[in-house]
């Protein structure tokens, strides 16, 4: 795991070369190369990108010439059409974009083991991929996990809070218990932090549920606050009340 200004970057190392997940920004690249060379002398062999954010595949401009970039369909496609909504992020260059995509899952077989890329619908984007390195015992979450903080959902992108919180479970379900954990963003985690996140998913978003379903306005759900348990998570890039914003948005996109 590489940390850095973006989200966090997963490498793997080995006899067949590099792979990495997601790559940051483009003005980062060289450090990023610089970390690897440390890493290993193969060469750079594929990038994963886990979703289109800017701060995971701004390194794409630079990386994509090097080596195949492997995404799901909808990074692709938001990719290459920007979105004024999200930051303004203009299209990609060609350069940019994944050249291999895929549906559902897709698997690369590489330094011994299989590392097993899935899509999980409607969380944070709406092509967010897991990546699960089977043999290691380590799994990239991409920004379907932010590490003791709230999340940014993007709802314009095709995120959903009631989605994200159902990916989470699903994939808690999945992972043995001494699994290590790679966030979009924070520190490298265990399966009881990633359990204390979607504790928190479900219980803010009931808090939410129950005080809009009372007829309560965002503005007076937001001036109650959350329980007092989860006042620190929203000390990082999303403040508690942009989190109750998220969560009454999402839950009306429904009714
Ligand atoms: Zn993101």
């Amino acid at each position: 795991m590489l940390v850095g200004s973006g989200g966090n970057i997963g490498v793997s190392v080995g006899a067949d070369g590099i792979l990495i997940v997601d790559d940051q920004f483009a003005p980062l690249a060289e450090k990023i190369k610089a970390a690897l060379k440390t890493l290993g002398e193969g060469k750079l062999k594929f990038i994963l990108n886990t979703h289109w954010h800017g701060d995971h595949t701004g390194g794409n401009v630079v990386f994509g010439p090097e080596a195949p970039i492997i995404a799901q369909t909808n990074v692709r496609k938001r990719l290459a059409e920007g979105s004024a909504q999200t930051g303004g992020a203009k299209p990609a260059p060609k350069e940019a974009l994944p050249v291999i995509t895929f549906d559902q899952s897709l698997s690369v077989h590489f330094n011994s083991e299989e590392i097993r890329v899935i899509h999980y619908p409607h969380g944070h984007t709406d092509g967010d991929s897991v990546i699960f390195f089977t043999g290691s015992n380590v799994v990239h979450m991409g920004d379907d996990f932010f590490a003791g903080k709230f999340p940014f959902i993007d709802l314009a992108s095709g995120g959903d809070v009631e989605g994200a919180t159902k990916n989470v479970g699903d994939i808690i379900s999945k992972l043995p218990p001494d699994v290590k954990i790679i966030p979009g963003h924070g520190p490298l985690s265990t399966l009881d932090d990633l359990k204390l996140y979607h504790r928190m998913l479900v219980e803010t978003t009931d808090t939410v549920r129950k005080k809009k379903a009372a007829g309560k306005t965002l503005e007076q759900i937001k001036a109650e606050g959350l329980p007092d348990e989860w006042k620190n998570w929203g000390n990082g890039f999303i403040k508690t009340d942009q989190w109750i914003e998220t969560i009454f948005k999402s839950l009306s996109a429904h009714s």
